[in-house]
């Protein structure tokens, strides 16, 4: 076995990069980030499109074939396209995937199609106009919900990821389930996380996936679970007479931890092995000096060499609260 292989003190493989191009976004959405926004980094401290191209060659190297672009909103960045036209390039890489909030990807989908790039993960948490307004606290509701439609017509696999929030968007549930109705589309319900620069602070949470099941069997008596990867985060089911599924992400409950295989880099270049934990380095300076490829390496072999076995086990070593923001984790 090739000695650089990413494997951790768990015997787990990681091939799953999730990679956060910038933190910057142009949504404020509440569970993610407080309304005036975080200290968003400066350019210097964000790596350029080159970097993040052999940083993806080295991470394919170790045995990477699964590329998500997350932020911030990835396409807050003009040079998206740049960086994806040479990850398409990468031998070895077999899916290159974006999660994107929709408000800017219109000019792009053309593009996107032609380069093959079909997993789309869309971030929408409502389908009334002054809930979305109230979540994300901008005006985008029309522009997001046409590139939403444009993207599952023009035949990308489109999963919609919306977090079921107290008091906010419950009620969008069971609507969104129907407006999907005749669609090829996941919609994963995901738990809240208390990623959200610090501004909210809890401990425990009134919607969990058990909750979000119960609420959608009272409508829908009639669903199958579905067989789902091992290392998948959400647990799949089908509606009868529904095109597509629905998932549920215990992304707080955390019942996927044991067979986790991805690995965080966020924008600034921290990596990061479990979202509960503390970043465990920083690989910019590393890039941007001699025998980056080899250090690299190195490090990042250092970082999964000792890496959390579940989120609980990862937290139990943070003190006191998260302040962080996903726009800066990247999700
Ligand atoms: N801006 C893009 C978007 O919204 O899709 C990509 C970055 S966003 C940080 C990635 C994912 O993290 C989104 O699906 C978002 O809903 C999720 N997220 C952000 N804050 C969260 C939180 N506090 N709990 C759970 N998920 C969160
Ligand atoms: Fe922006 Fe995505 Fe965070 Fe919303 S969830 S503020 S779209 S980074």
């Amino acid at each position: 076995m090739d000695a650089f292989m990413l494997i951790d003190n768990h015997n787990r493989k990681i091939n799953y990069l999730r990679l956060a191009v910038t933190d910057r976004c142009n949504l404020r959405c509440n569970y993610c980030m407080p309304s005036e926004g975080i200290n968003f980094s400066k350019n210097d401290k964000l790596f350029t499109i080159d970097e993040l191209t052999r940083l993806s060659k080295i991470m394919v190297e170790m045995g990477v074939d699964k590329i998500r672009l997350t932020g911030g909103e990835p396409f807050v960045r003009k040079d998206l396209m740049v960086l994806l036209r040479q990850l398409t390039t990468l031998d070895g890489l077999q899916d290159i995937s974006i999660t994107t909030n929709a408000t800017l990807i219109g000019p792009y989908i053309d593009e996107l199609k032609e380069l093959g790039i079909k997993n789309i993960n869309v971030s929408l948490d409502a389908i009334n106009r002054e809930t979305f307004e109230r979540i994300t606290r901008r005006d985008q509701y029309d522009t997001v919900h046409n590139n939403l439609i444009r993207l599952i017509t023009e035949g990308f696999n489109v999963r919609i990821n919306f977090i079921a929030l107290e008091h906010q968007n419950i009620q969008d549930i069971l609507p969104i389930l129907e407006l999907m109705k005749h669609y090829p589309v996941s919609v994963r319900f995901l738990e809240e996380m208390p990623f959200n620069g610090g501004s909210k602070k809890f401990n425990t949470i009134a919607w969990d996936y058990k909750r979000i099941l119960e609420h959608i069997q009272s409508e829908y008596p009639e669903i199958e679970q579905l067989e789902s990867p091992k290392t998948s985060t959400s647990i799949n089911y089908k509606i009868k007479g529904h095109a597509g599924t629905f998932g549920l992400i215990p992304s707080f409950t955390r019942t996927f931890c044991g067979s986790c295989n991805r690995l965080r880099i966020s924008a600034t270049g921290d990596v990061i092995t479990c979202l509960y934990g503390k970043p465990k380095m920083n690989l910019r300076t590393l890039m941007r000096n001699e025998n980056a490829e080899e250090n690299v390496k190195k490090e990042i072999l250092r970082a999964v060499g000792s890496r959390a076995k579940t989120g609980f086990e990862a937290q139990e070593k943070h003190t006191g609260v998260f302040d962080s923001s996903m726009t800066s984790i990247g999700g």
